[in-house]
């Protein structure tokens, strides 16, 4: 379990193509820093410094995670993930040793990318996160970062649900140098977001002509719940016999999506 983190994983094969509801703004600027990332001697004439550090914020299943590996993809790079709760330790010096590990390994594999979920498990305000095991954690996470040299061909990537809950010091230039906010998609996104997630369904004509209604009755969906909401579509249609998504599949999962996020949000409270 020690090192269990500081394995990287095979390259996801996900693109930007795969990533929905980013709107043109934020793609743009996600493709300009790649192509920083990509060619740096380049990006570096013109003055131009790559970034060393991404953080991503917003609700949960909006993306992050996906276009996390969206971007090592684009950089061909080995793709090593943790969640920040992975570093959190009782015993004496065991999360800041995963934290080296973490960036040793990924050192020896560049490019890579190094993609913490949850980072505010694991870079929370110093004030708020209490221990003093936490605080030996975030001081190696930030020591790690600032290793120069020895962190080329590294892109750090970091997301979280609650960017107010960050301790300044791993925010700073240098460390997290460009914050992408990835909300809630609005109608578009949404729309192209169910465009991703049923390539390769077959769908029922009627079912076909009513995506963009569905696109803009799913306000408040996130992407994985649009995800989740054509998975359970095709699993009763499975169930049923029917050779294509039917209307009624649709609705059924409809409903135990809305019903799934209304028990989620009571359990917030
Ligand atoms: P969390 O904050 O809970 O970790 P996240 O923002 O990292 O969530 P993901 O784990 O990337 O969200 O999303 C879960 C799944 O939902 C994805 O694998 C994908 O199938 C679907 N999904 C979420 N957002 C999008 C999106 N913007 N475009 C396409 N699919 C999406």
């Amino acid at each position: 379990m020690k090192n269990s983190v500081a394995k990287a994983s095979p390259l996801p094969a996900i693109s930007l193509k795969d990533v929905g509801g980013l709107g043109e703004e934020m793609k743009e600027e996600i493709l300009q820093t790649l192509s920083t990332l990509k060619e740096p001697e380049q990006a570096m004439k013109l003055g131009i410094k790559p970034p060393k550090g991404i953080l991503l914020y917003g609700p949960p299943g909006t993306g992050k995670t996906l276009l996390a590996q969206a971007i090592a993809h684009e950089l061909n790079a080995a793709f090593f993930s943790a969640s920040g709760s992975a570093f959190n330790e009782l015993f004496v010096g065991v999360g800041a040793s995963r934290v080296r590990s973490l960036f040793q390994a990924a050192r020896k594999q560049t490019p890579a990318v190094i993609f913490i979920d949850e980072v505010d498990a694991l870079a929370g305000k110093r004030k708020a996160h209490g221990g003093e095991e936490a605080e030996k954690t975030l001081t190696e996470l930030l020591v790690q970062l600032d290793g120069g040299h020895s962190n080329d061909g590294i892109l750090f990537i970091a997301a979280t649900n609650r960017k107010d809950m960050l301790d300044e010091a791993f925010l700073r230039p240098g460390r997290i140098d460009f914050s992408f906010q990835v909300p809630l998609p609005d109608t578009k996104g949404r729309r192209e977001i169910i465009e991703i997630h049923t390539k390769g369904k077959s769908l029922a004509p009627a079912v076909y002509a009513s995506l963009n209604e569905l696109a803009e009755s799913t306000s408040g969906f996130s992407g994985a719940e649009l995800h989740s909401l054509f998975e359970t579509a095709s699993r009763r249609a499975l169930r049923n016999g029917h050779d294509t998504i039917e209307k009624e599949d649709l609705d059924y999962a409809l409903d135990r999506t809305i019903l799934g996020s209304a028990s989620r949000t009571l359990q917030d409270y």
